[in-house]
């Protein structure tokens, strides 16, 4: 496959130890790039990275922390010399009807999915603007439109399209391109709760008829992250395999 321009460019990838994070690492590595894979579970990190090779890079991160992106970002530099692409990728969830949610269940995810993105953003943002061709992609979700029991969830996921077209604007003039991919359900640990029915229904509601593999959201991501996208910014990219919003 073609390399797309990857090759020798640098990358941050957040939540890169498991599921869309972990798919990304591996097509940009394949790509020929180097990659931070950088999760709060830094062993599963190590992991991915013994098994992409010597381009790959574990770090430790909490995307929630501005003192852990600092270090993160250091470690980033020293070892990596720059960054050209950083992957806002890192989610959790903690579902419950809104009427039952605790304080601590929406804030732990606005504060991993929305601040964890925005600190990403502006930590790394002169970083990715001293390569001339720096590039930021968000993960939201389709749950951005409204998902029951995710209240938190899709407020989240709907606040980082707002914050990647701001960041596209605000970073254009420094060449960064900042956009976002909104993925439908994938087959990852993420799901790994929700019942078969559940699915089942989302898959029916989807022209595909099926599921996506993280491979095929990671393929969307390294678009955007390549100079092969170099006109598109500020978009959100739907990677859903069709779903229709009932
Ligand atoms: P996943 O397999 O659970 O991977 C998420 C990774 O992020 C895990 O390694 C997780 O670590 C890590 N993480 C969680 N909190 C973190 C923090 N504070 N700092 C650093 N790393 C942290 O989930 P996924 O399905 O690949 O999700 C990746 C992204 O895609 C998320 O933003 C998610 O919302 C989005 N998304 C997923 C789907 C889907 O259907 N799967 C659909 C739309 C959007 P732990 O394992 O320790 O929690």
């Amino acid at each position: 496959m073609h390399e797309r321009g990857h090759s020798g460019r640098r990358y941050v990838v957040t939540g890169g130890a498991s599921g869309i994070g972990r798919a990304v690492s591996e097509v940009l590595i394949r790509d020929g790039a180097y990659v931070a894979v950088a999760d709060r579970d830094v062993d599963a990190a190590q992991q991915v990275a013994d098994t992409l090779g010597e381009r790959c890079l574990a770090v430790r991160l909490d995307v929630s922390s501005r003192s852990s992106w600092d270090e993160a970002s250091r470690q980033v530099r020293d070892e990596l010399g720059g960054v050209d692409g950083l992957v806002n990728n890192a989610g959790i969830t903690r579902d419950r009807t809104m009427k039952r949610m605790s304080d601590d269940e929406w804030q732990q995810v606005i504060d991993v999915h929305l601040r964890g993105t925005w600190l990403g953003c502006q930590i790394l943002a002169d970083d990715l603007g001293a390569s001339s061709t720096g590039s930021i992609v968000n993960i939201s979700s389709s749950g951005r439109h409204g998902s029951y029991g995710q209240t938190n969830y899709a407020a989240a996921k709907a606040g980082i399209v707002g914050l990647t077209k701001s960041v596209a604007l605000e970073l254009a003039k420094h060449g960064v391109r900042c956009n976002a991919v909104a993925p439908g359900a994938v087959e990852t640990p993420m799901l790994a709760d929700v019942p078969e029915t559940v699915k089942q229904g989302w898959m029916d509601a989807t022209a595909l008829g099926r599921l996506a593999q993280p491979e095929e959201i990671a393929e969307a991501v390294a678009f955007l992250l390549s100079p092969a996208s170099s006109y598109v910014t500020a978009h959100v990219l739907d990677v859903n395999g069709g779903e229709m919003h009932l």
